[in-house]
């Protein structure tokens, strides 16, 4: 059979899976394509220069072997990277730039030239004076890289972030977009970025706004009559950090006006970085001009922490407070909060000011009460009708079966089970569950929660349905 780029490419990511963690591979490989293959010369598309930055520094040595061990000796990568085309020409093109290790990987395709991505535009409207304001960078210097704890949850868009601050407007991640839940770290991350600038460039103009200040300044402006100052303010920033820009939403002028600064700060290689709470294709009512912007550059995700990334984080935050926590009590913690770094914190700093007003040591029993202030009770309320009716469907009857007189074996036992699930997962006495599955009295009840738990101590078969059932009851 003759190779194809398909074959060759998916055989060296099953070498390439084997030999590099999960996450990792869904993050780098699962978004290339193979492309074309020329004798030797394996093309892959990739999503953005940064993405073909990023394999060759961490992956080249990794890719080479998977590569030498499909097309042998003499392989070529050529990596095509996919971009939008930014002005005018909406035609998308690639650029083309074969593997920088070049001892082996000879021979390689002509380089397709970039177009001038940011020509010299000399801004016209300077007002005059205007660059003798100084402008307050409005960054928090407690946010920094120092105290952003890196876990797989946040390693794109920290180590992107990181590359942004080395060089702001130096790289392909322009606009560098990092999106992510509530509590996460965007805005976190997003001083980082501007306080490492400011370290490493302290001649750039940096400055942080909210989409919701931004938004205020913009009607304000409106109303003074000074729209274009406003506008010129922006223009001549050379690091601009707007947080939270899905609250653009609906707000057709901001976004308009927004649109142009942009526009004016990308021509003229300034660097942007945005934040939303939303991935580019989930936000809604905003303009579409503006969203392929947003695409341009690279997006990154914060992913809730792992276990791992939680624990480490409780402890950096322990530790800069100068406070003790018995272990089990971080690991508590990081058990049970989960998906908001904020709330952690939240319960840190209440579990810390509880102990220390009342002179109390910190204990399991203080941490589960200040847990569950922190974690929404999002658990759906479960009905005995609800109840019924899933078990009625895992044993395939009706519920007038199910509560019907009969003493046969199995339906005597689906109803035992309701009953079981109906004392453990409803607050209903013994007396009203009984009503409300056929007419039965508190002393039935009873013996089937009984009967339930011996069964499903002694009954293989029976502790599978029970375990079935759960599982379907608590989805
Ligand atoms: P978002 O803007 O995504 O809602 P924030 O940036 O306000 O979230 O982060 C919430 C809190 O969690 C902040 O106090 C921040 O310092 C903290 N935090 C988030 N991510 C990390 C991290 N990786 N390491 C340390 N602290 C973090
Ligand atoms: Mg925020």
């Amino acid at each position: 059979m003759s190779k194809t780029a398909e074959s060759v490419w998916s055989n060296c990511l099953s070498f390439i899976e084997d030999n590099i963690s999960t996450q990792a591979y869904k993050t780098w490989f699962e978004p290339i394509k193979a492309v074309k293959l020329n004798d030797n010369a394996l093309s892959i598309q990739v999503p953005s220069k940064f993405f073909y930055e990023w394999l060759e520094e961490h992956y080249v040595k990794l890719l080479k072997v998977a590569l030498t061990r499909e097309l042998g000796a003499k392989a070529k990568l050529v990596y095509i990277i996919k971009m939008e085309n930014t002005y005018g020409n909406k035609q998308p093109f690639t650029e083309k730039i074969p593997s920088s290790n070049r001892s082996q990987m000879k021979d390689q395709e002509v380089d397709v030239p970039l177009k001038n991505k940011s020509p010299e535009l000399k801004n016209p409207f300077v007002i005059p004076g205007i660059r003798n304001v100084k402008i307050e960078s409005q960054l928090n210097p407690n946010y920094s890289f120092d105290n952003f704890l890196e876990g797989e949850s946040n390693r794109l868009a920290r180590s992107a972030g990181y590359a942004v601050a080395n060089k702001p407007g130096g790289t392909s991640f322009n606009p560098l977009l990092i999106f992510g839940g509530v509590g996460l770290g965007k805005t976190h991350l997003a001083h980082a970025i501007g306080v490492e600038i400011k370290e490493k460039y302290p001649e750039k103009t940096v400055l942080y706004i909210s989409a919701e200040k931004f938004t205020q300044q913009y009607i304000e402006s409106v109303k003074k009559n000074n729209r274009n100052d406003f506008i010129h303010f922006y223009q001549i920033i050379d690091v601009l950090i707007v947080d939270d820009i899905q609250l653009l939403s609906g707000k057709a002028g901001t976004q308009d006006v927004f649109f142009h600064i942009f526009n004016h700060l990308h021509q003229n290689g300034k660097q942007v970085i945005l934040t939303s709470d939303k991935a580019p294709v989930d936000m809604i009512d905003i303009e579409q001009r503006l969203l392929s912007r947003f695409k341009w550059g690279l997006s990154a995700e914060l992913n809730h922490p792992d276990y791992d990334t939680r624990v480490a984080i409780i402890k950096n935050k322990l530790y800069r407070d100068g406070v003790e926590m018995p272990e089990d009590i971080v690991e508590f913690l990081a058990n049970n909060i989960k998906t908001n770094i904020r709330e952690l914190e939240g319960a840190i700093i209440s579990l810390i000011a509880h102990s220390s007003f009342n002179k109390r040591e910190i204990t399991i029993d203080l941490a589960r009460k200040i847990v569950d202030n922190y974690v929404k009770h999002t658990k759906r309320e479960v009905s005995i009708d609800y109840i019924q009716k899933v078990v009625s469907e895992y044993f395939q009857m009706d519920v007038d079966t199910l509560q019907s007189k009969t003493r046969k074996r199995h339906i005597v036992q689906a109803r035992q089970l309701a009953m079981f699930f109906a004392k453990k997962f409803t607050k209903a006495s013994l007396a009203s569950i009984g009503s409300q599955i056929g007419q039965r009295d508190h002393a039935t009840v009873l013996h089937a929660c009984k009967t339930v738990d011996n069964l499903s101590s002694t009954d293989k078969q029976f502790r599978k349905y029970v375990e079935d059932l759960n599982k379907k009851l608590t989805l």
